[in-house]
C-alpha cells in the first residue's frame, strides 16, 4: 500500500509541475493506470500536440493495451483518434489484442492492416500469429504464413520459430514439421515447440524420436519444457523403458530441481504402469511438493485401483497442511469408484459443499458412475436431476452404461433420448441401447436402433494398442495383420484359445449386435488389439516378464476374461491400461476385481 500511495503522490506532484512538453517523457515512465493515461492524453490534446508526438502516442497505446492496464476498448478508442497511425501504433493494438481474452480480434485487426501492406512489418505478423495460436485458428495462421512469404519476411528466424510454434499448437503438425525442416538454423525454442506439438498432437513416437535426436545427434541440451514433452509422449505410449531413460536424462541434467518436471515424472511412471516407481519419485522429491504433486500421486493410486493408498495419501496431505482442491476430491472419488467404495464416495461428494467447494460436472460424473456401477440407478438419476449445471454427454453415457449393465430399459431409453438431444453421434451409445433391447428380446427395437445408426452414418472409433518390447514400441490395430511377425502372432493366438478352453473359456460372441459394436465384428472379437499385443508379448519376451499393453478404448468383456486366463495358464503378469484405468492380471484374477 505504501509503495502504491508514494507512487501516486509522486505522479501527482509531477502533474502539478507539468506546464509544457518537457516532463512528458518522465511522466510516461510513471504512468501505470488508466487515470494517468487519460490525464496525459488530455494534456496532449489541450496543448494541441496529440497528433504531433508519435513516439508518445505509441507509448500511450502500449501502456493502454498491455498489462497491467490492458484496457483494450480504451486503446482502440485512442487509436481511432490518430489521423495517420504508423505501423508501431497498429502493432501496439494488435499485440494487446493477441494477449487478451479475445485473441481472434487481433486477427481481424491484422486483416485490416494487411489491406495496406506498407503498414505491416515482421512484428505485426508475429503478434497476429501468436493470436492464431491462442485462438487455435489454423487456417488464419496459414493465410498469414502466405503473407509472411509474400511480404518478404520468410527468412526471419524469429518469425519461423513463431510459425512453428503456432502450427504445433493448432495441431497442424505437417506444416510444423515442414517449417522445422526448412529452417536454416534451429535454436532450442523451435525444438521445444515441435517436441511439445508432436506429443500433444497424438504423435508420441515421433516426439520421443525427435527428443533423442535433439539431444544425441544435434548436441542440444533439452530444457524443462522439452522434457515435459518427452515425458508426456512416454505416458501416452506407456513406454516404461523409454520413460526411465528420459528420467535418467532429467537427473543427469539436474532438471529434477523443477517441481513441475518431478510431477510429470511421477505421472509418467504411474501411466506407464509402475505405481511403485511413481511413489518412490514422489517420496524423494528434494524440490518440494506442491498441490499438483499430491493430486498426481493420489490419482496414480486411483487409476491403479489402489483405493486404500489413495485415501491414506489424501489424509496425509491434509496433515501436511496442504489444502485439498477440486482436483484432489476428483482423484479420491475416482479411487472410490475403482475400488467400489460406494458409500464412502457419496459421503465424500456430499461433504464437498461443506468444505466450501463447488462440485463440477466431473465430480457429478464420477459419483453417478459410482452409484450406477453399484446398481443404485435411481439414486444416480436423482443426482443428475439435482445438478445445477447442464448434464453433459459423458454423464448420460455413464447412466446409459449402468442401465445396460442392470437391464433397466426405461432408464436406458431416457438416457439415449438425452444423448440424441445433445447431438451425440457416438457408436457406443447406440450399441448400448440396442444391447439393452436385445437382452429383453425386443428385436423390433433392436432393428430400429440399427436403422438409426445406418441413417446417421455413425462412425466407430478404431481400437488400437501399444506394447513396448526392448525399447521399441509396437502398435496394433484391431484385426491388424501388418506386423512383421503377424504369422507367429496369429498362431500364438490360436494356441492361447486352445489352451484356455481347458479352463472353461467360451468366447463371449453371443451378443446380438457385436457386428456393429464398439469393438466390431463377431469374428474380430478374437483379434482385438490387446490380444494381438499380448500374443506378441508372449513370443517376444522371456518367461516371467510382465507384459504391458496400452489401449485407447475400454477393454471388452471377452478380452478381460482372456487376459485373466492367459495370466494363469502362461504364468505371466499382464497389465492393460485402458481408457479409464489399469487392469493388473495375475494368476487368473484382475486388480479391478471385475469392476470397471
Ligand atoms: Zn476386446
Ligand atoms: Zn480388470
Amino acid at each position: 500500500m505504501n509503495t502504491l500511495s508514494t507512487k501516486a503522490s509522486r505522479v501527482a506532484t509531477c502533474w502539478s509541475f507539468c506546464d509544457g512538453m518537457a516532463n512528458l517523457e518522465l511522466l510516461l515512465q510513471k504512468c501505470d493506470s488508466l487515470i494517468h493515461i487519460k490525464k496525459l492524453q488530455a494534456r496532449l490534446v489541450t496543448l494541441g500536440r496529440f497528433q504531433s508526438y508519435p513516439s508518445i502516442t505509441i507509448k500511450l497505446l502500449e501502456l493502454c493495451a498491455l498489462p497491467p492496464v490492458a484496457n483494450l476498448p480504451y486503446a482502440t478508442t485512442l487509436f481511432h483518434y490518430l489521423q495517420t497511425p504508423s505501423t508501431r501504433h497498429w502493432n501496439a493494438v494488435v499485440r494487446g489484442l493477441a494477449q487478451s481474452l479475445q485473441p481472434i480480434q487481433a486477427i481481424s485487426w491484422y486483416a485490416a492492416i494487411s489491406r495496406s501492406p506498407q503498414h505491416v512489418d515482421a512484428l505485426t505478423c508475429s503478434f497476429a500469429l501468436k493470436a492464431c495460436a491462442r485462438a487455435l485458428a489454423s487456417s488464419e495462421a496459414m493465410q498469414i504464413h502466405a503473407q509472411v512469404v509474400r511480404f518478404g519476411f520468410g527468412g526471419d528466424v524469429l518469425l519461423q520459430t513463431t510459425l512453428l510454434d503456432v502450427y504445433a499448437k493448432v495441431g497442424n503438425l505437417g506444416f510444423a514439421q515442414k517449417v522445422f525442416d526448412e529452417m536454416p538454423k534451429r535454436d532450442l525454442a523451435c525444438w521445444n515447440a515441435l517436441v511439445a506439438g508432436l506429443a500433444q498432437g497424438s504423435r508420441p513416437s515421433e516426439a520421443l524420436a525427435l527428443f533423442w535426436r535433439m539431444n544425441e545427434d544435434e548436441g542440444l541440451k533439452p530444457n524443462e519444457v522439452t522434457v515435459l514433452g518427452a515425458l508426456s509422449a512416454c505416458s501416452q505410449l506407456g513406454a516404461l523403458s523409454g520413460g526411465e531413460r528420459v528420467h535418467g536424462f532429467i537427473v543427469d541434467a539436474k532438471l529434477d530441481t523443477h517441481v513441475i518436471v518431478c510431477n510429470a515424472v511421477v505421472d509418467m511412471y504411474a501411466k506407464c504402469g509402475s505405481v511403485d516407481r511413481a511413489y518412490r519419485v514422489f517420496e524423494s522429491m528434494n524440490c518440494g511438493k506442491n498441490l499438483i504433486t499430491w493430486n498426481t500421486m493420489i490419482m496414480a493410486f486411483a487409476i491403479h485401483g489402489d483405493c486404500e493408498k489413495a485415501l491414506e495419501l489424501f489424509q496425509k496431505m491434509g496433515r501436511n497442511g496442504v489444502r485439498a482442491d477440486a482436483v484432489s476430491y476428483l482423484a479420491v472419488l475416482c479411487a472410490c469408484n475403482h475400488g467400489g467404495l460406494v458409500d464412502y464416495g457419496v459421503k465424500l461428494f456430499n461433504s464437498m459443499a461443506g468444505g466450501g467447494m463447488v462440485p463440477n460436472v466431473k465430480h457429478y460424473g464420477t459419483v453417478v458412475d459410482l452409484l450406477g456401477r453399484a446398481g443404485r440407478l435411481q439414486e444416480a438419476y436423482e443426482i443428475v436431476k439435482s445438478m445445477p449445471m447442464f448434464p453433459d454427454v459423458v454423464l448420460w453415457q455413464t447412466l446409459l452404461g449402468a442401465s445396460k449393465t442392470y437391464g433397466n430399459v426405461e432408464m436406458a431409453e431416457m438416457a439415449s433420448r438425452k444423448l440424441v438431444e445433445l447431438g451425440s453421434e457416438g457408436c457406443g451409445d447406440f450399441v448400448l441401447l440396442s444391447n439393452v433391447y436385445a437382452a429383453h428380446k425386443r428385436w423390433d427395437d433392436v432393428g430400429r436402433v440399427r436403422e438409426a445408426m445406418k441413417r446417421r452414418d455413425v462412425k466407430k472409433v478404431p481400437g488400437f494398442g501399444y506394447i513396448e518390447v526392448e525399447g521399441v514400441i509396437h502398435k496394433f490395430l484391431n484385426g491388424d495383420q501388418s506386423h512383421v511377425n503377424s504369422c507367429e502372432i496369429y498362431s500364438k493366438l490360436d494356441e492361447i484359445k486352445f489352451r484356455i478352453k481347458d479352463y472353461g473359456y467360451v468366447a463371449k460372441t453371443n451378443h446380438v449386435l457385436h457386428d456393429i459394436g464398439e469393438e466390431e465384428k463377431e469374428n474380430a472379437l478374437g483379434y482385438h488389439c490387446e490380444k494381438l499385443a499380448v500374443a506378441f508379448g508372449l513370443i517376444s519376451t522371456s518367461e516371467g516378464t510382465p507384459i504391458q499393453v496400452i489401449k485407447n478404448l475400454r477393454i471388452c468383456d471377452d478380452c478381460h476374461v482372456v487376459m485373466k486366463l492367459v495370466s494363469k495358464v502362461y504364468n505371466r503378469e499382464i497389465i492393460v491400461r485402458d481408457r479409464a484405468r489399469f487392469h493388473r492380471f495375475q494368476d487368473g484374477f484382475c486388480s479391478c476385481r471385475d469392476y470397471w
